[in-house]
């Protein structure tokens, strides 16, 4: 076949981190480019104002609401996700640490190359294409976080974080100030809390205002609203023909959109669930059944813990400032943020109940008990709190430690299974030991996610792996320049290839490996 029967040099499934990157290197190298998107365009006024309008904020599309975020619960994971073109970054909160060198020696693929030589090159354009700025502002749930990092002897490790915020005037428009006026016009931020629920300033540097923006500009098709369901080998015999890549609609019942396009190369970009579910059911339907039996193994939650704390002071407003604003390594393996919703966004006081720890459910059904009995109106009270957003902190604990489980097909949908090493939980006392320390900073009382109590599970926003580097087939999905084991021109760029726990949020690692896969492609 020549190129020119070809529909694409490449398709890319999924526009978060992975897809976007690589929708702007591949595009500047000359290839023909189209992303598919299973998610909406959105703009500052199509998010949502609070989370309580669920239709804007959760993706759910059976329920006709095909919103930001999407909740999948599985029996060892309840795992939070971003849909929408920019993926992850349309929700996400900004944060962009560099993992410890922990992180660059463990996991699948520790050994194959030196990690953290190679990609510090690719954090550095990573952090400047995302606008990593410090935050410049600290407000009382910072404020709080230091002093617990005080008390703890570790001031030394209190830090504003860098995030991909645009710092400029708030109420003023100026023109790009990240790629020389080559990218979009913007405002500055107001810190208003809100960046989760989608920022309505237009001062989040989420990936529709940089890489996305400006491979557009240099020839990328982006299609939203559209599903990837199957990728096939235009000729079994000769892998490096190319791939037909069908789709759907994924917003309408009706009209069901079918289409289909050749392309010489194929990026899976769909985040875990995304991809993981690709390539499970590529591989069971015989479309690509070359591909590793490791496909859906080694997924990572990356060791976290989510606590929520509500303080019992009303005049308090821990709603105010960025997502994210402050940081701190508690010990060796962990690091903990203060994270916040804006000013009205209380949904999350509904799938709360006290943090109680204890190694069976019995135990924890008899603690949960004796606190309803105890401090019955603490627990009740938090339900019908108006200002639940305005008086809580979230606490996200992680750390880079290793744990892990697997996803496979199961009757209807993915389902979850154990792994043979660690197990991930939500219970790990350096999280307890936080929690109680904030709650007592802040005159408070600590909640977690329910389904992390009950299921004994943690909930992540941060689930990673599942198609992981390997030296060869028998132990990886793709090699360690990304590239799928088993076929041409196919490669894996977004969190499912990321082979170790980062104990921090892995945005900035998603980008700066694939700006390193992309930067070993050559022109066209
Ligand atoms: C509330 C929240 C806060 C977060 N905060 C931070 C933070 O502060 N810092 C940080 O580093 N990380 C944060 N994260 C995590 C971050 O969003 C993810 O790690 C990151 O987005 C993953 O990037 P990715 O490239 O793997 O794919 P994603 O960004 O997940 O994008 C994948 C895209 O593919 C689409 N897709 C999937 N399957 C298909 C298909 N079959 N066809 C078409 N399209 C498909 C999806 O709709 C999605 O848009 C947060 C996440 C959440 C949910
Ligand atoms: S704090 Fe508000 S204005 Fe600033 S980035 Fe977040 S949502 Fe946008």
């Amino acid at each position: 076949m020549n190129s020119k029967q070809y529909n694409y040099d490449y398709v890319i499934i999924g526009s978060g981190f992975g897809g976007s990157v690589s929708a702007l290197r591949l595009s500047e190298k000359g290839y023909r480019v189209l992303v598919i998107e299973k998610g909406k365009w959105f703009r500052g006024e199509d998010f949502p104002k609070t989370n309580w309008d669920l239709k804007k904020w959760l993706w759910l599309p059976s329920f006709k609401m095909f919103g930001i975020l999407k909740m999948t619960v599985f029996r060892h994971a309840t795992i939070i996700s971003g849909v929408g073109v920019g993926g992850g970054s349309l929700v996400y909160a900004n944060t962009l640490p560099i993992p410890k060198s922990e992180f660059f020696n463990s996991g699948n693929w520790k050994g194959l190359v030196d990690w953290e030589k190679e990609l510090n090159p690719h954090y550095a354009v990573a952090e400047k294409m995302l606008g990593a700025t410090k935050n410049p502002k600290f407000y009382d749930a910072d404020i709080a976080l230091q002093k617990v990092a005080q008390q703890m002897g570790r001031s030394n490790e209190f830090e504003a974080p860098k995030v991909s915020v645009f710092f400029g005037k708030s109420d003023v428009k100026v023109k790009d100030p990240f790629f020389n006026g080559e990218g979009p016009e913007r405002m500055g931020c107001n810190f208003c809390g809100q960046c989760m629920t989608g920022c309505p300033n237009n001062a989040k540097n989420s990936l529709d205002k940089n890489y996305l923006y400006l491979a557009q500009k240099k020839g990328t098709k982006v299609i939203a609203e559209k599903l990837v369901t199957s990728i096939k080998p235009l000729d079994d015999t000769n892998l490096n023909f190319g791939y037909t890549v069908d789709f759907k609609n994924s917003t309408s019942y009706f009209k069901k959109g079918i289409g289909s396009v050749k392309t010489k190369g194929v990026i899976f970009s769909g985040g875990v669930l995304g991809t993981v579910r690709l390539l499970l059911n590529m591989k069971a339907k015989k479309n690509l059944p070359n591909l590793s039996d490791e496909v859906g193994n080694h997924i990572r939650t990356n060791n976290e813990n989510l606590s929520l704390i509500t303080t019992r002071d009303k005049n308090i407003d821990f709603s105010k400032g960025i997502a994210i604003g402050s940081i701190f390594s508690p010990d060796d393996n962990g690091h903990v943020e203060a994270v916040r919703y804006g000013a009205g966004s209380n949904f999350w006081k509904i799938l709360i109940i006290p943090m109680v720890f204890g190694k069976n459910v019995g135990i924890r059904i008899f603690r949960l008990l004796k606190e309803l009995f105890f401090h019955p109106t603490v627990w009740i009270g938090n339900y019908f709190r108006k200002d639940y957003a305005k008086r809580t902190v979230i606490l996200l604990f992680m750390q880079h430690l290793d744990s892990t489980i697997k996803l496979k097909r199961g009757w209807f949908n993915l389902s979850s299974k154990l792994s043979s090493g660690l197990k991930p939980t939500p219970f790990i006392p350096m999280a307890k030991t936080l929690a109680d320390k904030v709650a007592k900073e802040i005159n408070g009382n600590a909640f977690m996610m329910s389904t992390d109590i009950l299921l004994g599970s943690p909930s992540t926003a941060h689930i990673l792996g599942g198609s992981v580097i390997g030296k060869d087939i028998s132990n990886g999905v793709i090699d360690a320049d990304q590239k799928v084991f088993g076929y041409d021109n196919m490669y894996v760029c977004d969190g499912s290839a990321v082979s170790a726990n980062p104990g921090v949020n892995p945005s900035l690692t998603i980008t700066a490996m694939t700006e390193r896969v992309m930067s070993k492609i050559p022109e066209k």
